[in-house]
């Protein structure tokens, strides 16, 4: 197999549910191989650990770091588990090693860049479109990763 690692950006679309089958088509002969299915969660999307309302000098401090800790955890698992299904429904007989994973990042381009970069990365299959409503050739997560990084990417319908 040309490709050891293959990230599928996945971001529960039908357009990342294809990248998905795609991928494992690609990799499941090669037990070498490698597919990493990752969700992007934005941290902007998560809690905040502290209020900066109108008012505060200071930041004010929800709870204790280590049950903000917890959530974040929580969400982390939450996400790998529901990849988790996504996989067992599509492996088949898939020889290849298939991983779940979740990362919070500032934004979803930035995190799969990083993401690419961290895990030698050889291949990213995604989604031309994702859960966005607007219609067109390409969202902004595809378009942001085709630009950002320097390996080959799939975009698949
Ligand atoms: P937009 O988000 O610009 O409104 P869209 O949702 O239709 O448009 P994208 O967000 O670019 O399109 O989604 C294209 C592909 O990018 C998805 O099929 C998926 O593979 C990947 N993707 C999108 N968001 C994420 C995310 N948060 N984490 C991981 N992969 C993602
Ligand atoms: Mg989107």
């Amino acid at each position: 197999m040309y490709f050891k690692n293959i990230l599928v950006p996945y971001d529960e679309s039908d357009h990342a549910r294809s990248a998905v089958h795609i991928a494992l088509g690609l990799a499941g002969p090669y037990p070498e191989a490698k597919v990493h299915v990752v969700t992007i969660i934005p941290s902007a999307t998560l809690p905040s650990p502290v209020l900066l309302g109108e008012g505060f000098e200071i930041p004010y401090a929800v709870g204790d770091p280590s049950s903000y800790e917890k959530i974040m955890q929580s969400v982390v698992e939450h996400t790998c588990s529901d990849i988790q299904d996504v996989i067992d429904q599509s492996r088949d007989d898939a020889q290849c090693k298939i991983v779940a994973d979740a990362v919070i990042a500032d934004a979803p381009v930035e995190g799969i860049a990083e993401y690419v970069e961290s895990h030698d990365i050889d291949l990213v299959v995604m989604g031309r479109r994702g859960l966005g409503a607007l219609r067109g050739m390409l969202g902004s997560v595809s378009f942001g990763v085709l630009r950002s990084v320097d390996v080959p990417v799939l975009t698949v319908k």
